[in-house]
């Protein structure tokens, strides 16, 4: 066994892995797979309807929001976001803090007036603060990323718009902490982060918010008419969709997003404890207050590749694999999601201070 740190598709919880494969070839005694079942039909329709309705009761959502299975992945959301919300004022505003915030605000230029609130910085390595921040009062939304996956920026705050709607990317870091849903007009998230395998985002849409699609918006990408079919308008990524509901029963096993909360808290500040008494062996670019408690990137001896090589070969020769970071800011990355358990970072943790102890000598 391994123990996986990839920043995405992750790891999945184990027990959910061992149910999805007792369950692969004969499903509830039906004698087929879900993979082969129609999406009509009243065995699929019931997991569509539970998946939504434990994504509902983790995060307290208000009745008064649609909850959309979506296929397009984050980078489809990018767009949609822009093709239903954008047309009311024709112009939206995007707080860009990394490497995702920025391609969803490069999309959207696509479609409208979009700005930036503050200027883009050369590395992503803190968030401005609010006081600094330029707001459109025109801006049909205000964007942003709630963390940034690439670069390891995570809010510890909620924006405040004056009464703009905000529309939030939580891809990476979602369910990992309570949130308050009515401060949002819509969030997204793809799944392959935290909650299940890559093919399907899901999106929590305040009901104001829907109705005002630009004419050009294909009807799979048109939250009225995803709603209007309960995330059924067409052939859904079934098999998909029932492995990200398993792992919403995983999540409820264990605490909810309280629970995932705590123990994201615990395992990162477990690793940032490390490099922060490394003597400037371990380096995180990104200020205290907004390191992430999901992607935790940092450089080996001031970037030091011949090093940073050797520990990832070391590492992966004791078992764990996908710490490479992302090729734009190189170095280290270890993603410390949902189905990653303390003892998995007890175990990194181990093996970079004896890396560390190893190269002092
Ligand atoms: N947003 C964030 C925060 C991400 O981390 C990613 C992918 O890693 C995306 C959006 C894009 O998602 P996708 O690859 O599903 O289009």
């Amino acid at each position: 066994m391994v123990i996986n740190f990839a920043a995405g598709p992750a790891k999945l919880p184990e027990e959910v892995l061992k149910e999805v494969q007792q369950e692969l070839t004969d499903y509830n005694n039906t004698g087929m797979s879900i993979m082969e079942m129609s999406h009509r039909g009243s065995v699929y329709l019931k997991i569509n309807e539970d998946a939504m309705k434990s994504c509902r009761e983790l995060l307290k959502v208000p009745e008064n929001y649609k909850i959309l299975l979506m296929q397009g992945g984050g980078s489809g959301q990018f767009a949609a976001v822009c093709m239903n919300l954008m047309g009311k004022t024709g112009s939206a505003d995007y707080a860009v803090t990394g490497t995702w915030s920025w391609k969803a605000y490069k999309e959207a230029q696509k479609y409208g007036n979009a700005n930036l609130v503050f200027p883009k910085p050369e590395n992503f390595t803190t968030i401005p603060p609010q006081n600094e921040w330029k707001l459109n009062p025109n801006a049909s939304y205000l964007y942003y990323c709630d963390n940034e996956t690439v670069d390891g920026v995570e809010f510890n705050f909620v924006p405040e718009t004056n009464g703009i709607p905000l529309v939030c990317d939580m891809s990476s870091n979602f369910m990992s902490r309570s949130i308050d849903v009515s401060k949002f007009g819509l969030i997204f998230a793809g799944a392959q982060k935290n909650v299940g395998p890559a093919g399907v985002t899901v999106i929590i849409v305040r009901e104001d918010m829907i109705g005002n699609a630009m004419k050009i918006t294909p009807s799979v990408f048109d939250y009225m008419d995803v709603a209007k079919n309960n995330s059924v308008s067409n052939t859904p990524p079934t098999f998909i969709i029932y492995i990200m509901s398993r792992v919403f029963e995983w999540l409820k096993r264990n605490d909810g997003v309280e629970g995932m909360s705590k123990l994201a808290q615990k395992k990162s500040q477990l690793i940032y404890g490390t490099i922060n008494k490394s003597n400037g062996f371990y380096t995180c670019p990104v200020d205290e207050q907004y390191r992430s408690r999901m992607n935790l990137p940092f450089r080996i001896s001031g970037g030091d590749e011949a090093l940073e090589k050797e520990f990832l070969q070391k590492a992966e020769k004791a078992g764990m694999v996908q710490l490479k970071g992302h090729r734009s800011v190189g170095g280290i990355r270890a993603s410390l999601y949902n189905a990653i358990s303390f003892e998995n970072t007890e175990t990194l943790n181990k093996f970079m201070n004896e890396f560390y102890e190893g190269k002092k000598l």
